[in-house]
C-alpha cells in the first residue's frame, strides 16, 4: 500500500486558496489526479471496489482505533483535495468493508448498480432541498409524481384517483424518509394521532400530549402489535411516540415463522377486555429482517378491518418485490394496508440513506402537518409540511432515474435472481450433512446452522434440557465459524439468534444470508459452504482432544 507522506505545513487558509478550493481544482496536476481517481469510480466502479476496498492486511479494531485518536481540528489545510482523495483510496478504502463483493451475503447492504453513484453525484451537485418549493421547484413536483407511481404499485387505485392526487397540493400519497426506521416512525406517528380524535377540551395528541390524550379518552395504555420478528425500529417508535416500548407487544410466530394469528386474536381479545387499553396499530411484516418471512397479510387485513385498527405493513425489505410479476403474489394483501414502509437503500438498490412510507388515504398525513412561517406555508407544495425529516435531498430523482434506466422489469430480474438463488442455496444446505436449514427462504433471506451428524441424531431424541445443552455447544461452534470466516476476509454471512423450532424456548445461533447481489451465484454459495465446512474440520482438529467440541 503506497503511503502518502504528510506534506510540510506549506498550505494556508486564506481567501486566495479558499476561492480556488471552492470553485475548481487548483491546477492542471490536481485536476489530473482527480480525474484519474474519479474516472475509476465513475466508470469502473465494480473493478475499483474489488481492487481497493476491504483488501487490507488484517488489522484489529483496537489497533485501527489507535490511528484515530487526535481530537484537534487543524487550523490550516493539511492536504490538497487530490491528496485527500488518494488517502481515501489507499488508506480508508482498504480498511472499509467490501459490501459489493458477491461473497458478501450477510446483510441488506450490498452492491449497487454503478449508475447509482452518478445519480447520487448529480443529486448532490444540484443540492436541492425538497423541504420547500423555494429550494427545489421541479424536484418537489417530480417527487409527487414518483410517490404516486409507487402508491399505484402498492394500492393500484384507478386512473381517476391518481389524476386527482398526483399533483394535488392538499393531499399526500406518501413521503420520502431517510430509511425504514423513520418511515415506520412516520406511519405510527400518523396512526397514533388518528387514534385520538378531538373531544371537548382536547384537540389532539400532537398538541395536548400523551397524558391529556389518555385522560380525555379515558385510557391507561396504548399498544401496537407485531410479531416477535418486528424490526427494532418499531420499539424506538414506541419510545419516541410516548407509548413506551414495552407497549410494542410481540406476538409469537407459528411453525411458518410468521405471526401466529391465533395468538394475535387471543391477545386482541385480552386487550379489548380491558376497556382502558387502546390498540393503535397492528403491523404485518413483509420480509422480516432476520428471516425474510412475510406475515399473512390478507388475514391481518381482515382482523384490522373487523376491529377498526390501523394496519401498517413494514415492507422495508420486501416492498420492491411488487415489481416482479412472478413473485408479487407473495405480498398479496399489502394493498389493504393503511400505511406501508419501503426502503430505497435495500431492494431498490439505491445508495444510503433513503426510504419511503405510503398511506392509502391521501389525507392520512394531515395528522402530522407542521407549518413554519419562513418555510412551509399552508396549501403550498412544500413537502416538508408533512415529513418527520426537515431538510432532505431529492432522493426521488435517483429512484425515478433508476426506474427509467432499468424499468420495473430490470428490478424484477435482480429480485427474482435473489429469490431463486436463495431457493437453490436452501436445497444445497439440505443436501450437505453438516448443515441444517433453519428458516426456509420465502424471499431472498435464509438461515441455517452447522450441526454435525452425531449431534443431529442426539437432538432428535433429546429432552428439553439436553436439547438446550446441545444447542449451547452448537451456538459456540457456529459463532466461531462465522467469526473465522469473516476474519479470513473473503466471504461474509451474518449471524443472529432464532428458535430452532417454535415449541422451543431457547434461541439458537444461526447463520443468516441475504442474497441481493446479482453477481452472487450458486458456485459462490458452494464455496462459502465449503469454507465453512473446512473451518469446522480445522476447529475439530485443533481442539484439545480431551475437550473435543462435539
Ligand atoms: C431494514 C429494515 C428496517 C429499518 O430500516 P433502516 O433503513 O435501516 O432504517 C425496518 N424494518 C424492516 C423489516 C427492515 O428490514
Amino acid at each position: 500500500m503506497p503511503k502518502i507522506k504528510n506534506k510540510p505545513p506549506s498550505l494556508v487558509a486564506d481567501w486566495d486558496t479558499l476561492h480556488r478550493v471552492f470553485i475548481r481544482p487548483e491546477d492542471e496536476s490536481s485536476r489530473k489526479t482527480l480525474v484519474k481517481y474519479m474516472e475509476q469510480i465513475l466508470f469502473g466502479l465494480h473493478d475499483f471496489l474489488n481492487k481497493h476496498v476491504g483488501v487490507t492486511e488484517e488489522i484489529s479494531l483496537i489497533k485501527l482505533a489507535e490511528d484515530y485518536t487526535d481530537t484537534k481540528i487543524n487550523k490550516h489545510p493539511q492536504k490538497k483535495l487530490a491528496d485527500v482523495i488518494k488517502d481515501i483510496i489507499y488508506e480508508i478504502a482498504p480498511r472499509a468493508v467490501n459490501v459489493a463483493s458477491p461473497y458478501f451475503i450477510g446483510h441488506m447492504t450490498s452492491a449497487i448498480p454503478f449508475f447509482m453513484v452518478h445519480l447520487k453525484a448529480i443529486t448532490a451537485a444540484l443540492n436541492q432541498n425538497v423541504i420547500k418549493l423555494e429550494t427545489s421547484k421541479v424536484l418537489s413536483i417530480l417527487e409527487k409524481q414518483i410517490l404516486a407511481k409507487m402508491h399505484r404499485m402498492i394500492f393500484n387505485f384507478d386512473d381517476h384517483f391518481y389524476f386527482e392526487h398526483v399533483q394535488n397540493t392538499e393531499t399526500s400519497l406518501g413521503v420520502f424518509t431517510t430509511g425504514g426506521t423513520t418511515a415506520n416512525l412516520t406511519a405510527l406517528w400518523a396512526a397514533r394521532n388518528k387514534s385520538f380524535p378531538s373531544k371537548e377540551n382536547f384537540e389532539s395528541i400532537e398538541k395536548n400530549g400523551f397524558f391529556e390524550a389518555m385522560k380525555a379518552h379515558d385510557l391507561e395504555r396504548s399498544v401496537i402489535l407485531v410479531s416477535k420478528r418486528g424490526h427494532y425500529s418499531l420499539k424506538k417508535a414506541g419510545g419516541i411516540l410516548g407509548l413506551g416500548n414495552r407497549n410494542i407487544i410481540s406476538i409469537d410466530v407459528d411453525s411458518n415463522r410468521s405471526i401466529d394469528l391465533v395468538k394475535l386474536e387471543n391477545k386482541i381479545k385480552e386487550l379489548r377486555a380491558d376497556k382502558k387499553t387502546k390498540i393503535i396499530a397492528i403491523i404485518g411484516i413483509a420480509g422480516a429482517t432476520e428471516t425474510g418471512i412475510i406475515d399473512p397479510l390478507p388475514e391481518l387485513a381482515d382482523i384490522c378491518k373487523t376491529q377498526g385498527i390501523h394496519f401498517h405493513v413494514d415492507a422495508a425489505w420486501g416492498g420492491p418485490v411488487l415489481l416482479s410479476e412472478k413473485y408479487s403474489h407473495l405480498l398479496k394483501g399489502i394493498e389493504r394496508a393503511d400505511s406501508v414502509t419501503i426502503d430505497c437503500h435495500k431492494l431498490f438498490y439505491m445508495p444510503m440513506a433513503s426510504g419511503m412510507v405510503y398511506f392509502k388515504d391521501p389525507k392520512a398525513l394531515d395528522q402530522i402537518v407542521y407549518h413554519a412561517r419562513y418555510v412551509n406555508r399552508p396549501g403550498s407544495v412544500d413537502l416538508g409540511i408533512k415529513t418527520l425529516e426537515g431538510s432532505r435531498e431529492a432522493n426521488s430523482l435517483i429512484l425515478d432515474s433508476a426506474l427509467k434506466i432499468m424499468g420495473s422489469k430490470g428490478y424484477a430480474l435482480m429480485i427474482e435472481h435473489g429469490i431463486e438463488i436463495a431457493e437453490q442455496f436452501a436445497k444445497m444446505i439440505g443436501q450437505r450433512r453438516l448443515f441444517q436449514l433453519v428458516s426456509k427462504p420465502q424471499l431472498n433471506i435464509l438461515t441455517y446452522r452447522v450441526v454435525p451428524v452425531d449431534m443431529q441424531k442426539k437432538l432428535e431424541t433429546a429432552d428439553k434440557k439436553e436439547r438446550q445443552r446441545l444447542n449451547a455447544i452448537l451456538d459456540d461452534i457456529n459463532i466461531k465459524i462465522q467469526r473465522i470466516q469473516r476474519e479470513a476476509g473473503v466471504s461474509f454471512v451474518s449471524r443472529t439468534r432464532l428458535k430452532d423450532s417454535p415449541e422451543d424456548h431457547y434461541n439458537t445461533v444461526v447463520l443468516r444470508s441475504v442474497i441481493m447481489n446479482p453477481m452472487t451465484n450458486i458456485d459462490i454459495l458452494n464455496e462459502i459452504l465449503d469454507e465453512q465446512e473446512s473451518i469446522f474440520h480445522n476447529l475439530q482438529e485443533t481442539a484439545n482432544p480431551n475437550q473435543h467440541i462435539v
